[in-house]
């Protein structure tokens, strides 16, 4: 086989191992520097020019090679272990074991060149038989990885995207019913308390400042009520400017304490906007706090509890929060 032949195809075989790992890299999120790779290859093709048309030696030719792959591939577990990977951790895992995998099969391919007679590629040495069945099984399970990697990585995003409410980051209404009608259906606990509440004169923000900062706002509150949460508490934008806030294990008596608490923070934050100069916007909150102990009313009864609490709330002069309990 001319020269020319093998020197393009050990190339075309390096650059494709290269191409991979920095696929990997790049779907997760790798800051891969501009020529690191372009680097590798040309240093790759260098070395192939050297060992074929300066000094022909099967055995180092295979070794570089063997060097550069096995190289790439530990970039690519490297890639992994060190990028943020909870939401597709397992596929993730899998892969990295396929690249340990080929790293093992590199070398012992290495291993089986030394004092071996092999000096083509497509002698059915053992050698060569090893590193072409290996290197077939490895592929296919690396591609059946990453494939599985992307479609784990997109569910989850997805999921993630269909239970968020987008200006707030909490959940939504679709997915705060869900998880709480799971836990009472699932785990309840034995007392619980859920609070609904509403921003005071928001309508106004909306007016006076304008829309985006009737957002911001949202956000700010958003953010106060979510800090002041413990574990096992859920919250979720229930509609415009309501929340609901699940408090498992809370009973009258704390929940008391805990919505003034939240009351009081909400109101005691000067939520910062840019307009001319440096502004500063202060807003209240209503809430209808329902405690029930025993549990057996549905999460709808529980809220138009709840939603009565926060009218008489309203009704009152509002920046308050008003009580029911179910026995
Ligand atoms: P109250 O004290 O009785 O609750 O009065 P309010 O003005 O807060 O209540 P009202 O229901 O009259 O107005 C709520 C406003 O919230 C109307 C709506 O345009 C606004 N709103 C709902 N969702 C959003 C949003 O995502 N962003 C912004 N900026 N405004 C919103
Ligand atoms: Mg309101
Ligand atoms: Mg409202």
């Amino acid at each position: 086989m001319p020269l020319f032949i093998k020197l393009v195809s050990n190339l075309i075989i390096s650059s494709s191992i290269i191409l991979q790992i920095w696929g990997i890299g790049k779907f997760l999120n790798t800051k891969i520097p501009k020529y690191y790779w372009l680097f590798f290859v040309t240093i790759m093709a260098f070395v192939q020019f050297y060992f074929l048309y300066i000094w022909n030696n099967y055995f180092w030719r295979n070794i570089s090679l063997i060097m550069l792959a096995s190289l790439a591939y530990s970039m690519g577990l490297k890639y992994i272990i060190t990028s943020n990977i909870s939401n597709f951790a397992i596929t993730a895992r899998c892969l990295s074991v396929v690249l340990f995998a080929g790293i093992c099969t590199f070398l012992i391919r290495g291993i089986l060149l030394i004092d071996s007679p092999t000096q083509f590629a497509a002698e059915g040495t053992p050698p060569n038989v090893f590193i072409f069945l290996s290197l077939f099984i490895l592929g296919f399970m690396q591609n059946s990885c990453f494939v599985l990697m992307v479609s784990q990585r997109m569910y989850s995003e997805l999921h993630n995207i269909a239970q968020m409410d987008f200006l707030t980051n909490l959940l939504n209404r679709g997915a705060m019913t869900l998880k709480v009608e799971e836990i009472l259906a699932i785990n309840p606990p034995k007392v619980l308390s859920l609070i609904l509440l509403d921003i005071d004169y928001f309508k106004k923000i909306n007016d006076n400042y304008g829309h985006d900062v009737g957002d911001l706002v949202l956000q700010e509150v958003a953010r106060i009520l979510k800090s002041q949460l413990h574990p096992k508490d859920l919250i979720g934008r229930w509609g415009g400017e309501e929340f609901l806030i699940f408090l498992p294990n809370c009973t009258a008596a704390m929940a008391d304490k805990r919505a003034n608490s939240l009351r009081l923070e909400v109101a005691n934050t000067a939520v910062y906007y840019q307009s001319y100069g440096h502004e500063y916007i202060n807003c209240s909150i209503s809430l209808g706090v329902v405690t029930t102990n025993p549990i057996n009313k549905s999460l709808d009864e529980l809220i138009k509890a709840a939603d009565l609490g926060l009218y008489e709330a309203k009704a009152k002069g509002r920046n308050r929060a008003e009580f029911v309990v179910i026995g």
